[in-house]
């Protein structure tokens, strides 16, 4: 699939088996889904631009590298997001964060925005956007579009699972978004759902079932 990375790590699939066990607690999912989050973390944080800085170590002086470019902010898309969010925050800690609070309008699966903040300058910051399941597409869709429209112009979308419908909505919708995908499942079902997937991501992550 264009645009899609699924990262091939023998511990993310692990974790992602973990997080998808039925009989796996909350306390248990929480601290997995920190870990992949942490592990994507890294996958989509692999292009960011370095340039030289120069340095003293114990020793003598170096050129060494630092982070350039646009800073960061993750963008969570409430309230499952925010599970992904402590992972990410974990490999870059100084990213600013925003929040996106979208709910499922459950007859019509459309998403239905009730509150939003970004950090003042969004829009000169790469944007990594998060929602741990990629189901209809609809929400993602819908809260890239909103950044977009407050300015973001550099944007990844990262989930923990994927349908194929919500590929490919997603990327119909914003062809220059690129997707990182802890994995892709066969399909979505009848009520929205992710097959086999891991249920309720945000009843799997507060107990809320
Ligand atoms: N949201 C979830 O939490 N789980 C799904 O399977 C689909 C959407």
């Amino acid at each position: 699939m264009q645009n899609v990375t699924v990262p091939n790590h023998p511990l993310l699939r692990h974790k992602i088996t973990l997080l998808r066990d039925r009989f796996t607690p909350t306390s248990m999912f929480r601290q997995v889904a920190r870990e992949i989050s942490l592990l994507m973390a890294y996958e989509v944080t692999r292009d960011l631009p370095l340039e030289p800085i120069d340095i003293e170590t114990p020793l003598e002086p170096m050129r060494a590298e630092h982070l350039a470019g646009k800073k960061l902010c993750i963008v969570s898309i409430l309230r499952a997001g925010n599970g992904i969010l402590e992972g990410m925050l974990d490999l870059v800690p100084s990213a600013r964060v925003g929040h996106i609070g979208l709910y499922r309008d459950p007859a019509t699966l459309q998403a239905i925005e009730y509150y939003l903040k970004l950090p003042g300058d969004i829009a000169e910051r790469q944007v990594i956007l998060v929602d741990p399941m990629l189901a209809t597409g609809n929400s993602a869709v819908a809260a890239a579009t909103r950044l977009k429209q407050s300015g973001v112009t550099a944007m990844k979308f990262v989930c923990l699972l994927a349908a194929p419908e919500g590929i490919a909505t997603f990327t119909e919708a914003h062809p220059d978004v690129p997707v990182f995908a802890g994995a892709i499942d066969r399909e979505l079902d009848g009520h929205g759902y992710i097959r086999p997937g891991l249920g309720d991501a945000g009843d799997r992550f507060y107990g809320t079932r």
